[in-house]
């Protein structure tokens, strides 16, 4: 019988998940839409139980989190993930960075870092070939603590991707005092008509990122109409059902050699094209360019805090 499995059933067989492998991981791609090509893939996680069949993360993740249980099964997709890209190095296929999500959660847990680059050396998997997926809700628990877990992250050389970006009350200011290496854009956030007030909000956000010299993935494509949007704004990196649906390992492993892959290169940092010299002068390019963005910006916090005063 296929159903959505109680909170009771879930806790009594997560043991068994965990041991049995009921716990695994599907691949979706994340492609550069100038090329077509890959650039990575997320991992995300599935529960299949044999008796209620397959449970998806909205269901079961919510249960996990609240029992202190979900760092346990985001270890065993960590280690999914090293046994993945070490059979890719084995049988010499060239690995594509695959990022895992972390829980805030897991940012809790104090050993939990050490815990994955335990398992990544266990491996032997080159640091570049696993990204980590923060959402900025973690830093909900504290900017200290979130800040400390990136920074460990970074000594060992993890590529950090800010996941969601967007869907918090307080993105800019997480964005300011977080130095990820990658913003993740989930247009789902920002949804309706992207040639109005979601799109201006949007270029805004991709223009930010640029400043920063960080690069961008749209996730949640699902129309060409979007992908050529983002490509247009200059984010051309996309993740979303458009060019794939989260797969198995073995789909996941043709699509690698379909599509080819190449590397995420790191957005034009706008900065450095800038003569910062020049913001004193009201008509030159520089502050045109400043007030554009700081308009994007202060337009964005305005939305959140409306959708904001909608919820309450
Ligand atoms: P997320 O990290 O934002 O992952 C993206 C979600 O969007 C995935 O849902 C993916 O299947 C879905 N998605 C991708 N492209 C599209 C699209 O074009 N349209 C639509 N409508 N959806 C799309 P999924 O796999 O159900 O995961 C949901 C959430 O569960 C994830 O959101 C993440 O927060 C959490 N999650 C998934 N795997 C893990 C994991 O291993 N560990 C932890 N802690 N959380 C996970
Ligand atoms: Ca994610
Ligand atoms: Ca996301």
């Amino acid at each position: 019988m296929n159903r959505v499995m109680t909170e009771q059933e879930l806790l009594d067989s997560f043991e068994d998940a965990v041991k049995d492998g009921h716990i695994y991981v599907l691949y979706q791609p994340k492609i550069n839409h100038s090329t077509g090509r890959m650039i990575g893939a997320e991992a995300l996680m599935r529960w299949s139980n044999p008796e209620y069949g397959m449970q998806y993360p909205s269901d079961f993740i919510p249960v996990l989190e609240k029992n202190d249980l979900i760092y346990r099964a985001d270890l065993a997709v960590f280690e999914s993930v090293c046994r993945f890209q070490r059979g890719c190095l084995d049988n010499g296929i060239k690995p594509v960075p695959i990022s895992v999500n972390m829980s805030r959660y897991d940012i809790y847990r104090k050993k939990y870092v050490e815990k994955i680059e335990e398992l990544r050396i266990k491996y032997d998997i080159p640091v570049k070939y696993i990204h980590v997926e923060i959402t900025e809700t973690s830093a909900i628990g504290g900017m200290e603590l979130v800040s400390g877990v990136l920074k460990q992250l970074h000594e060992y050389g993890y590529i950090v991707e800010m996941d969601d970006f967007g869907s918090g009350y307080s993105s800019l200011n997480v964005l300011k005092d977080l130095s990820v290496d990658v913003i993740k854009l989930d247009m789902r956030f920002l949804s309706g008509n992207i040639g109005g007030r979601g799109g201006t909000i949007i270029s805004a956000i991709v223009q930010m990122a640029k400043w920063l010299g960080t690069p961008i993935i749209a996730e949640g494509v699902e129309t060409m109409e979007q992908a050529d949007y983002m490509k247009s704004i200059g984010c051309k990196y996309i993740q979303g059902y458009l060019y794939s649906k989260p797969v198995s390992e073995k789909e996941f492993l043709e699509k690698m050699q379909q599509l080819g892959h190449e590397p995420m290169t790191p957005a034009m940092a706008l900065i450095t094209a800038i003569d910062a010299g020049k913001f004193w002068d009201p008509s030159s390019m520089e502050t045109l360019i400043f007030n554009n963005f700081v308009g994007g910006a202060v337009i964005f916090s305005y939305q959140k805090g409306k959708q904001c005063a909608h919820a309450a």
